[in-house]
């Protein structure tokens, strides 16, 4: 099953499958030995390569027969760290202790050690020179406050050189995305292995592009939320979501570009989409403060194509070369393709999947009518951001009547100005019910996760409305939908307003047909 090629590194059968060479380190962080023999058998199970032993998270620890057992019975290549609390771990003990033990560790057969750069003097001075062989010595330095500049980067890694590195590390944290361009920069001109990560979610992009960028490992949580270092993803997530193994030189770059913007499963959808389709593409969450200088950062064509949410869809606009019609009428971008040329060119599919969605909720079973069953009701539109935008120009278009409420009441007016609509303040909407058989559309954040048991209207006045919608995906069912239900609504979910404008995007990202059927599914279960 195994089998041992010259790093020294263990291979596992089905790697011929890999179109990269980095591998996925899982962190081992436990109270005891045993425990941390159940995580190994974890890690090897979850498709990692190798595990990180955190030697400094043992509670107590005999050193060599320890070391010799976590060795000898780790069914992965080992890699043994004792980070100090100096260095952001948890030991705090006697420096001569902590270096023996990783000397042990060489001595026992790890395959890896690393020695921080602040201890790499006394830990060669105590060596005199006899390494071994088959343990790689990664030196290491952690900077948990920011990103130095490329030249500082440049200087660490010469440095780390110098002391005798096999492998490289430096971990840095981000506390803007674009500090990873940096990264990047440094992991793609080394001369010599190198593990570059950015801490932290704005970093996430560092731990997930490894490959394509040449380093030499990333790590991977066995856990959600069990990490070892801010902003690691899981094995699982690497594998099965960003289809890790599949990255390399080639691979085209995507992403949402939101904040907040976890929340989003466009990952999910374009990752398993692309996979399906052997495309050559990884999309990723991109917490992005200021739109203007990530696209000024990251310009390079290998940046093809993204989503645009929460609260960058109007500034947007500013960014892109060209504009769509349409996603100019509305006022906003939820899509970015960069052109062959380099120029980014934006639309906006919000428009056809939320209205679409719709038409079909008021059709139901029904035969299609001519003409949009949207026609003549009265239609009012919660929110004034980017998707309000494009649902109040698409229910215009389709010849709806149409009322804007937001909690800023200028920006409604604005817009109402500009699509011929009636405009209220958030106040005025429980109130608000001239007639029946009214639709209403929620286009605001409330009601998002976590704030799950917010809503932007009273249950009461639901009674006035025979199909409500909303735009919040992350729950399906939000408490507005539920509520609309419980007072005989019909309800459409963002989740269908969600795979509507994806179809699209996906089919501008790739140049293929989207997948519908996968992307129901896909989204089925959520
Ligand atoms: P946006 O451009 O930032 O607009 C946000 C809107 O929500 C603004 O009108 C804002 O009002 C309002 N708002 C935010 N927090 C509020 C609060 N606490 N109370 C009252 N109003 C509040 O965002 P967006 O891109 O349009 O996205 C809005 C929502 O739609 C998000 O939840 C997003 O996930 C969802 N969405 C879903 C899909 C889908 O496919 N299902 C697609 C796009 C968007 P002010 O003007 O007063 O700030």
């Amino acid at each position: 099953m195994e089998l041992v090629v010259d790093s020294g590194v263990k291979k596992m059968e089905g790697e011929a499958m890999r179109k990269n060479q980095t591998l996925i380190c899982a962190p081992i962080m436990a109270d005891s030995v045993d425990q941390m023999l159940i995580l190994m058998q974890k890690a090897k199970i979850s498709g990692a390569d190798l595990v990180e032993v955190r030697v400094d998270s043992l509670k107590s620890f005999n050193p060599r027969p320890d070391i010799d057992t976590l060795i000898k019975q780790c069914p992965l290549p080992t890699l043994f760290t004792y980070r100090p609390t100096w260095e952001g771990g948890q030991y705090a003990g006697d420096e001569k202790s902590r270096l023996d033990a990783l000397r042990l560790a060489m001595e026992l057969g790890a395959d890896y050690i690393d020695v921080e750069l602040k201890a790499i003097g006394e830990f060669n001075n105590a060596l005199h020179g006899n390494k071994s062989a088959k343990c790689k010595l990664i030196v290491s330095s952690h900077n948990y406050e920011s990103t130095p500049s490329a030249e500082d980067l440049g200087n660490l890694v010469a440095r780390i050189q110098a002391s005798g590195a096999d492998i490289v590390k430096f971990a840095t944290t981000a506390q803007d995305i674009t500090d990873v361009a940096r990264v990047f920069q440094i992991t793609v001109h080394s001369q010599v292995p190198i593990i570059a990560m950015v801490m932290g979610e704005k970093g996430l992009m560092s731990r997930i592009l490894c490959p394509k960028f040449g380093g030499y490992l990333t790590f991977g949580t066995l856990e959600v939320g069990k990490v070892s270092a801010p902003g690691q993803p899981t094995v699982e997530d690497l594998l099965n979501l960003y289809n890790f193994r599949q990255l390399g030189p080639d691979t085209k770059i995507f992403g949402i570009i939101g904040k907040p913007v976890s929340h989003s499963k466009s990952p999910l959808l374009y990752n398993e989409s692309f996979r399906s389709v052997g495309f050559n593409g990884v999309f990723m969450h991109l917490l992005v403060d200021d739109i203007a200088n990530f696209f000024r950062t990251y310009s390079s064509l290998d940046f093809a194509g993204f989503s645009c949410t929460i609260p960058h869809k109007e500034a947007a606009l500013d960014c892109c070369a060209e504009i769509d019609p349409t996603a100019k009428a509305i006022g906003a971008v939820n899509c970015i393709i960069r052109r062959p040329d380099g120029k980014l060119f934006g639309c906006n599919t919000d428009y056809i999947g939320a209205i679409s969605a719709i038409e079909e909720g008021l059709q139901g079973s029904q035969p299609s009518i001519s003409g949009s069953p949207l026609a003549g009701k009265l239609f009012v539109v919660i929110g004034a951001g980017g998707a309000g935008k494009a649902i109040a120009y698409g229910a215009k278009e389709k010849g709806a009547r149409v009322v804007i409420a937001n909690r800023t009441y200028e920006r409604a007016r604005e817009l109402a100005i500009v699509v011929g609509a009636e405009a209220l303040s958030l106040d005025e909407l429980s109130n608000f019910h001239p007639e029946n058989d009214m639709i209403l559309a929620n286009t605001t954040s409330i009601g998002m996760q976590p704030k799950v048991d917010d809503t932007p209207i009273s249950k009461e006045a639901l009674k006035h409305y025979s199909l409500v919608f909303d735009a919040v995906y992350t729950p399906k069912i939000t408490r507005l939908l539920r509520e609309a239900q419980e007072s005989g609504a019909k309800i459409v979910t963002g989740v269908e307003m969600f795979i509507g404008q994806a179809y699209e995007q996906y089919e501008r990202f790739t140049g293929l047909p989207a997948p519908k059927e996968l992307f129901k599914n896909i989204m089925s279960t959520y």
